[in-house]
């Protein structure tokens, strides 16, 4: 049997990452498509907590490693009890951001690459055979990334969320690697176009993926 849909968003903070889900799960509801919209770290009541514990001041200031070990914990309660519910029933699953972000943030951005073979082992253990089938990343300059996020003024910006361009260019160095690393289940998409030019080809990745035909 052909496994159901589980598709990742990901991207920079600015990428437009958020603009395009929201834009794809509109125009499936609206089609009348079965799918599950989740989110991470979180979409669980537990990894929900999670994510409100890593966005405390505390959350944000631990280390690379405590933050892994935090992301790897939510996601797994939210792959029991959302994920791989829905997966074994054919359902597919959509989500923004998942463990493409830990590679982005933790390892990358917060340049600790010993965490990088804990990761794989990691990431096999707790999807098992369901992994994400499908990654979409929003890829563009950092700079651009950047600027969107400053002149952002819906954004709270408290100290933490106050990157300078390098962190912008390991996270994107972290979703590059990614792909290197799954050649067969990574898409990149050029973000520094209109929001609609993205969305067009994102819905037509995301319909021959599930078979929205
Ligand atoms: P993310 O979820 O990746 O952080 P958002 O979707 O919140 O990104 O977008 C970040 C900012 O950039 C927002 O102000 C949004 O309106 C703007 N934006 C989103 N997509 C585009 C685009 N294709 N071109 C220019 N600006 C964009």
């Amino acid at each position: 049997m052909k496994k159901a849909p589980f598709i990742v968003f990901d991207g920079m903070d600015g990428s437009g990452k958020g603009t395009q889900v929201k834009l794809l799960i509109d125009r499936a509801l609206h089609a009348h498509r079965q799918f599950v919209d989740t989110r991470e770290p979180g979409g669980s009541p537990l990894g929900e907590k999670i994510r409100d514990l890593f966005s405390s001041p505390e959350g944000a200031i631990a280390s690379a490693r405590t933050q892994f070990f935090m992301m790897w914990a939510a996601r797994s309660d939210w792959f029991e009890r959302v994920v791989l519910p829905n997966l074994e029933k054919g359902v597919p699953v959509i989500s923004d951001r998942c463990d493409s972000s830990t590679m982005a943030y933790q390892v990358y951005a917060k340049e600790a690459p010993e965490l990088e073979d804990e990761f794989w082992r990691i990431r096999s253990m707790i999807f098992g055979k369901h992994p994400p089938t499908l990654y979409l990343f929003i890829d563009l300059p950092a700079k651009e990334a950047k600027r969107r996020v400053d002149a952002d003024t819906s954004r709270s910006k408290s100290l933490f969320d106050k990157k300078p361009l390098e962190w912008y260019e390991r996270v994107r160095k972290g979703f590059q690697s990614l792909r290197e690393d799954l050649p067969n289940h990574v898409i990149m998409i050029d973000g520094d176009r209109s929001p609609e030019a993205i969305h067009e080809e994102v819905y037509k990745i995301v319909s021959e993926h599930c078979g929205w035909k």
